[in-house]
């Protein structure tokens, strides 16, 4: 048996490279990274993938052990390239955000030492920086101490998570399901629907409110619509206003809608996932008022922090209201009772990934100052393209950016507008040296510009107009 073990043990050793081994490693991963992080600035932010090269399946997972040079070199040929490159300053699509480096050194601490952050007992100092950088965000949006919050892997759970919160303090039982009613714009992102039925609401009713010329919702309506259904017999319950519309930008009228909720007792939800960390910007914060005056709400640091994916924020203001949503003692967690909150009480996640690390990095190293200037500069860069496009023959705009993203179209002389701007997006992909997408508002095509990645300067704004020109005039002399 001493030899069966003496032979295992050998091979499992594999397992923990010595120190010699973990430099030689460390060394290898840095030259990775570094020649990535090098090449940043001119690389592609876009790269069409080749439909016959199997990539990642080309080298199944198997018995032997394989050399990291190999493995590098696997993760360059298959995925540093093909698709979108959200670490471009010139990635302008969907919602950027870039990735900090600071966060994949804090990834990295934390997998190394791999604290355990679900509950404080494990690790108090884990659960500490969770609730600090929580605590930090409360207030930043004016929330109490009394509030509450959890670091999510994203926005999408983290709406669930205040829906789920907000679905048991109104302490609604099934047989009401068809009769609760949710108000929202048709902007609003589509992971709130989601979130809905994943919550066990499928069945109530989807208020679309009505939106005015900007895509921000009519509170006149709202206040209307509530009240029908209120004669109706139905069960109003939330309002959801988006702080920034993933689509166009919008910022919903946030504070006369908090009024028209706090009149009829419903419960107030902001989804401000893209949006919401203007509020630390001096021109954000114009417009970001009222938030102080929601329930509940949604931040996503990996868009508006910059932070690689995986770390969204939801944030209760009755901390008592999210623990007893989601609070469960087990018998065999017996040891962990303590009074500071900790994550496994307010969200469904028990292990997890130690967030805190990779947000508190980057606030430390950076300031605070830094952050605040980035998205300040994100915000003038969106105008500056809002006005430069329309100085480009042919071009229009949507309405002037709330924040930082906006959309636009080219109106060609003739033929089909929605074809022709579907086709502009297809070549813009295929050039690849920047990167915007497009949507559909009412059926008319647009295209989008969305400004958040923190690599994002100046440079990239002028780049990309030129590519727009340049490929208008291309597709006109086709
Ligand atoms: C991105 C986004 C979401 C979804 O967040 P994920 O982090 O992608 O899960 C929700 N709402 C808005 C407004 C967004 O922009």
């Amino acid at each position: 048996m001493i030899d069966k073990i003496k032979t295992l043990e050998e091979k499992s050793r594999l397992l923990n490279p010595d120190s010699d081994h973990r430099a030689t490693l460390m060394n290898q991963v840095r030259g990775h990274t570094e020649e990535f992080l090098n090449k940043i600035k001119d690389a592609k932010a876009y790269t069409v993938p080749d439909e016959n090269d199997p990539g990642i399946y080309g080298s199944p997972i198997s018995e032997d052990p394989m050399g990291l040079d190999a493995a590098l070199s696997l993760l360059k040929d298959k995925l540093d390239k093909p698709g979108i490159n959200t670490t471009s300053g010139s990635f302008l699509g969907y919602i950027p955000g870039g990735g900090l480096h600071f966060s994949a050194l804090g990834d990295f601490l934390a997998a190394v030492s791999n604290r355990y952050s679900g509950v404080y007992f494990a690790n108090p100092g884990a659960v500490q920086m969770e609730n600090m950088l929580l605590d930090w965000m409360a207030d930043l949006i004016g929330y109490p101490k009394t509030s509450g919050g959890n670091l999510s892997s994203g926005g999408s759970i983290a709406n669930l998570t205040a829906i789920i919160t907000a679905r048991d303090d109104f302490d609604f039982k099934a047989r009401d399901f068809h009769r609760v009613v949710f108000y929202m714009t048709e902007q609003v992102h589509h992971c709130v629907d989601k979130a809905i039925i994943i919550s066990g609401l499928r069945e109530a009713v989807i208020r679309r409110v009505p939106m005015d010329e900007r895509f921000r919702m009519r509170a006149d309506v709202l206040a209307d619509l509530i009240k029908s259904d209120i004669d109706e017999g139905l069960r109003p319950f939330m309002v959801i206003a988006s702080a920034g519309t993933t689509d166009t930008g919008a910022v919903d009228p946030i504070e006369t809608v908090a009024d028209i909720a706090k009149t009829h007792k419903l419960w107030f939800h902001i989804d401000g996932a893209y949006g919401g960390f203007f509020i630390l910007s001096e021109e954000g914060k114009k417009i970001l008022t009222g938030f102080d005056r929601s329930d509940s709400i949604v931040l996503d640091p990996h868009k508006g922090l910059f932070l690689p994916y995986g770390t969204g924020t939801v944030l209760v203001k009755d901390q008592q209201k999210m623990f007893k949503a989601h609070h469960y003692l087990a018998s065999y967690m017996r040891d962990s009772i303590h009074e500071e909150v900790s994550p496994a009480d307010v969200s469904p996640e028990l292990t997890k990934h130690f967030r805190g690390l990779r947000l508190w990095l980057p606030l430390k190293l950076a300031g605070l100052s830094s952050f605040r200037a980035a998205l300040d500069e994100k915000i003038w860069l969106t105008r500056y393209f809002y006005e430069k496009i329309q100085k480009i023959d042919g071009f229009e705009v949507g309405p002037y950016p709330d924040l930082s993203v906006m959309i636009f179209r080219y109106r060609p002389n003739q033929g089909d507008i929605n074809d022709f701007n579907k086709r502009l997006v297809r070549a813009i992909h295929e050039d690849g040296r920047v990167f915007l997408s497009s949507t559909t508002i009412h059926e008319e095509v647009y295209i989008r510009l969305a400004v958040l990645c923190f690599r994002t300067h100046l440079q990239s704004i002028d780049l990309t107009l030129s590519v727009l020109k340049e490929t208008v005039s291309r597709l006109l002399t086709i």
